[in-house]
């Protein structure tokens, strides 16, 4: 019998699932059992022809309605999207294996967040009139044209909204391709827009590894690469889009810091630093990993870190009271406890987990460790996995220096109680997306990005409009032309 997680056929395109065997098959694999639950084809340079022109040519109709239809049909996708909430949930939790308990408030709610939000963004996007004496300027804000979206693994839905829907709203068509390992979310979100009246081919989606990305994003009809994922592969991917030239916004990686002082309240502080890094086991791009602890509270809390940590329920991510499901696939398990030993090995002192569960699936506990240093592997590279570090700090100063230390900038909280402290150090660390006496809140309304090597232009919030959309400005005499001749 079919698994339900089986979709229609791999892609969607022109406003219909399409399929095409003869691309390389891909198994997707339910993580929480190791069965595999569906099979998707890799796009063949057929596919990928299709959903191009398909894009290219619905693009200036679609720029052509006014921004109150477009908005209206986003804001009719994301009703949809929360009425179905359930089944799209159960679907990203066989597409990721993160639990049910996450993804019925964290995916396609954050989807539909971003479809209303740009939705309703959408008929104020105007320009200006700049007077100029008799004379004048208006500029118009105008869409980039044909946008290509490439998504990472840990957040299918999520990301194929956040950057699908400012890409619509602004009047551009997309041709998004998931990660090859969570093919499965993104189609809904196709098949929803359809539904909510969107015209045939704005939204498209071709399944396929690395190489299907990179012939997107060298395409030259494409104008836009927005993409969520790695470091190396931000690097490959902007290089080759501007080879062509085109616009880019790059959601990378981080290994952000955390900074918990002596006077934070230590509840609120140990589960900012349990969410920061074991929401969806670890796999979230900005996690606080480097947990800085001020040494006066540090045993304090440990002990009440090691407490909490212990409440966690692995188990079937579609029991509603499992807390902490498994890695994404066999191969990021490996990758996560390849990190743990080396973290064993470096001298880091464990403090709990630290091994793969007892289990069927991809499962690893969640692990911290104390007393690791600025050296050490576990604190310098991502591991996008449950590990968390804490390192220990005495001054502002040093922190501050030490938490800054890194090629990455995503992200960056403070736990403290003195509130002049908590700006000061903010102000002073180099990250996009920041936290006082909090951490990971993403809603749509604030801007999401990295600085350094994290990443390059902000999704959510007003920012994204920018990254979508270009001013054209234009100058209008009303008097004679003067010429030297
Ligand atoms: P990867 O960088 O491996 O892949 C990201 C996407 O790019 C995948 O769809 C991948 O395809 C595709 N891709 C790979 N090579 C190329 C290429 N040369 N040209 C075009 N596309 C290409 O990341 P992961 O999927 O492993 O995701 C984890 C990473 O994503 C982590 O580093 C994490 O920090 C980051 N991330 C960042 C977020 C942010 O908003 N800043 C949010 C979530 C994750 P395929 O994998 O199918 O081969």
């Amino acid at each position: 019998m079919t698994h339900p997680a089986q979709p229609k056929a791999s892609h969607f395109i022109n406003g219909e699932y399409v399929e095409d065997t003869a691309g390389t098959p891909i198994p997707v694999i339910y993580a929480a059992t190791g069965e595999q639950i569906a099979t998707v084809y890799a796009a063949t340079p057929t596919i990928v022809e299709q959903a191009l022109s398909t894009a290219k040519a619905a693009q200036k109709e679609w720029a052509k309605m006014t921004g109150t239809e477009r908005g209206r049909i986003l804001r009719r996708a994301a009703d949809i999207m929360r009425e179905r909430n359930h089944e799209l949930s159960v679907l990203e939790t066989y597409d990721t294996g993160k639990p049910l308990q996450e993804t019925l408030v964290a995916d396609a709610t954050s989807g539909a967040d971003a479809l209303e939000y740009f939705g309703g963004l959408a008929a104020s996007l105007t320009g200006e009139h700049i007077p100029l004496g008799e004379d004048w300027v208006y500029t118009k804000r105008e869409a980039l044209g044909l946008c290509v979206g490439i998504g990472a693994w840990n957040y299918p839905t999520q990301i194929a909204c956040w950057k699908g829907a400012p890409a619509l709203a602004c009047g551009n068509s997309m041709v998004f391709k998931p990660s090859e390992t969570t093919p499965l979310c993104a189609l809904k979100v196709a098949e929803i827009l359809i539904e909510a009246g969107a015209p045939a081919g704005i939204y498209n989606v071709v399944q396929g590894m690395g190489e299907v990305g990179a012939s997107l994003v060298t395409d030259p009809r494409v104008d836009k690469v927005s993409l969520t994922g790695s470091v190396p592969t931000g690097k490959k991917v902007y290089a080759a889009a501007a080879e062509g030239m085109k616009h880019v916004t790059m959601e990378l990686g981080g290994k952000s810091p955390l900074i918990i002082f002596d006077d934070a309240d230590i509840d609120n502080a140990v589960g900012g630093a349990i969410n920061g890094n074991f929401y969806s086991s670890g796999q979230v791009c900005s996690n606080g990993t480097r947990v800085f602890v001020q040494k006066g509270i540090k045993e304090k809390f440990l002990a009440r870190l090691a407490e909490r940590t212990g409440n966690a329920i692995l188990g079937d991510p579609m029991d509603e009271a499992t807390s902490f499901g498994p890695m994404v696939t066999e191969n990021q398990m490996n990758i996560v406890l390849g990190y743990i030993e080396k973290g064993k090995a470096e001298g880091a002192r464990l403090i709990c987990g630290g091994n793969r569960a007892d289990k069927d699936g991809f499962f690893i506990e969640p692990t911290v460790f104390a007393d690791v240093t600025d050296e050490m592997t576990i604190a310098r590279e991502e591991i996008f996995g449950p590990v968390m570090s804490v390192l220990d700090f005495e001054t502002e100063e040093e922190v501050v220096a030490r938490a800054n230390d890194t090629e990455f900038g995503l992200s960056a909280g403070v736990f403290t109680k003195d509130f002049t402290r908590a700006h000061r150090v903010i102000g002073n660390l180099e990250a996009g997306s920041c936290f006082i006496n909090s951490y990971n809140d993403a809603p749509v309304e604030a801007p999401f990005g990295g600085v350094k090597a994290s990443g390059v232009g902000r999704e959510n919030s007003k920012e994204a409009i920018k990254h979508f959309s270009q001013v054209k400005s234009v100058y209008v005499r009303m008097g004679d032309v003067e010429a030297a001749f």
